[in-house]
């Protein structure tokens, strides 16, 4: 793709990175038919060769353009569908970003919105505010219909179940049953450990009898992906910073073999630390390190190898829904349900697995309309399968497919756990 940038702009590094990635589109289109947001909506502006082209005139109208771009940039769900179909190997994940970041700057959102949006932020990303903020919408669900248009959706996705509390703060170490094969970091997240703790729960008990050493060492802790994607990335970078510092400190005292994360939207988010963090001189070799130390549950698993096939797992009927994070994020694909049907679950083929459930972080709370029309999408293809389970990896993908659908929808984790002596998941609506 042709640009325009000025000299000025190309002597500044991000915007020669921008440049870079911007001449590697070759307008193909074959992104267009894989973005959700354009097959709901029909509009150029809201497919992925559209926002590259959006972008590019706000970088060089230098910002001017900005009214015009925001809100098709806030429509993207950043589930990288576009990337992982692009013959070019565009980045758009750092084009979007980078785009997002000047947006939060630039654009004048009304009052409510901006407020809104930073409460959102801060709320989820805390769990010490969001358990209780969950207690209280337990009783204000109800009354959902009667909330103002931004309140509304929130409170409607609220559990009508606060699971018993089960933060893990502070530092643990969980210690691996028979012979220590690995020492491992789980990161505890934030918004996950409120909702379901019980997927935190599983993951050490299966790393431990798989001869791992879990030690957890920032409790309470956010990786900083949400507000990130809310383009407020000296915040995000904030909290890669002191994630990084506690796993460092870990690693230079008893060694660690790998960073482990269960909620794929944190994984994507932390194995890009190094990028994050490119220009700081202090932190971007540790980022790096993080970040090529960090991998999904589900690599472990494999990695270290499952035992022979529990009981339980057998016959039991289940459906993947890959979260996007994973499948287009970290490039992981069928493994997921590769270790599942090890574990003795019957996988059943699911329809459009490509396709974006809607919830992407905070996506269904801030653009709920078009999070509801692609929770039906997906629950359509999901909800008269025979099966007893819906399994993903992550938690906003959880909670978007189970407001609205009977069959219990899990954790992947959750069910190898069960396979290999743990209890079976909950139901949690
Ligand atoms: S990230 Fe997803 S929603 Fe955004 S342009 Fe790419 S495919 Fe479309
Ligand atoms: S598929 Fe890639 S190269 Fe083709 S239009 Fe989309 S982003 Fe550009």
């Amino acid at each position: 793709m042709q640009t325009n940038f000025s000299l000025d702009q190309l002597a500044r590094p991000d915007l020669k990175e921008m440049e870079t990635i911007l001449r590697k589109c070759v307008h193909c289109g074959f992104c267009l038919p894989a973005c959700p947001t354009y097959s709901i909506l029909g509009d150029e502006r809201d497919s992925p060769r559209g926002r590259i082209y959006l972008i590019k005139d706000l970088i060089e109208s230098e910002g001017a353009s900005v009214d015009a771009v925001a809100p098709h940039i806030d429509k993207c769900l950043s589930c990288l569908a576009c990337t992982t179909v692009c013959p070019s190997g565009v980045d758009y994940r750092h084009y979007v970003d980078y785009a997002r970041k000047q947006i939060e700057g630039l654009y004048r959102r009304p009052l409510g919105d901006k407020i809104f949006r930073k409460l959102l932020g801060r709320l989820i990303s805390s769990p010490g505010l969001f358990r209780p903020a969950l207690l209280w919408a337990r009783y204000l669900k109800p009354f959902a219909g009667l909330a103002s248009r931004r309140f509304a959706p929130a409170l409607g996705m609220a559990p009508r179940r606060v699971a018993a509390k089960q933060i893990l703060t502070g530092r643990h170490v969980y210690l691996a049953e028979g012979v220590k094969r690995q020492r491992v970091a789980l990161l505890a997240g934030c918004a996950q450990q409120v909702l379901r703790p019980s997927i935190n729960q599983s993951t050490i008990r299966v790393l431990n009898r798989l001869g791992c050493d879990v030690v957890v060492v920032y409790g309470e802790g956010c990786c900083g992906a949400l507000v990130h994607h809310l383009g407020e990335e000296s915040a995000s970078r904030d909290r890669a910073r002191a994630l990084i510092k506690a796993w460092e400190q870990e690693q230079n005292q008893e060694g660690l073999d790998a960073i482990i994360v269960n909620t794929s939207g944190c994984g994507s988010h932390v194995k890009d630390f190094g990028h994050l963090l490119k220009d700081d001189d202090e932190w971007r070799a540790p980022a790096m390190r993080v970040a090529s130390l960090t991998k999904d549950v589900s690599e472990i698993i494999d990695e270290l190898g499952l035992p022979k096939r529990g009981a339980v797992g057998d016959g039991v009927r289940v459906a993947y829904h890959a979260p996007c994070t994973l499948l287009h994020g970290q490039k992981i694909d069928t493994l997921p349900e590769r270790l599942l049907e090890q574990a003795g679950f019957v996988m059943m083929p699911v329809k459009e697995k490509h396709f974006c459930c809607g919830s992407a972080g905070i996506y269904n709370l801030v653009q709920p309309e078009i999070a509801d029309m692609l929770k039906e999408r997906r629950q359509q293809t999901l909800q008269d399968m025979p099966v007893e389970f819906v399994a993903t990896g992550n938690i906003g993908c959880q909670r978007q497919l189970q407001s609205g659908l009977e069959t219990p929808v899990v954790h992947m984790i959750e069910l190898l756990d069960w396979a290999l002596g743990g209890s079976k998941p909950p139901l949690i609506k």
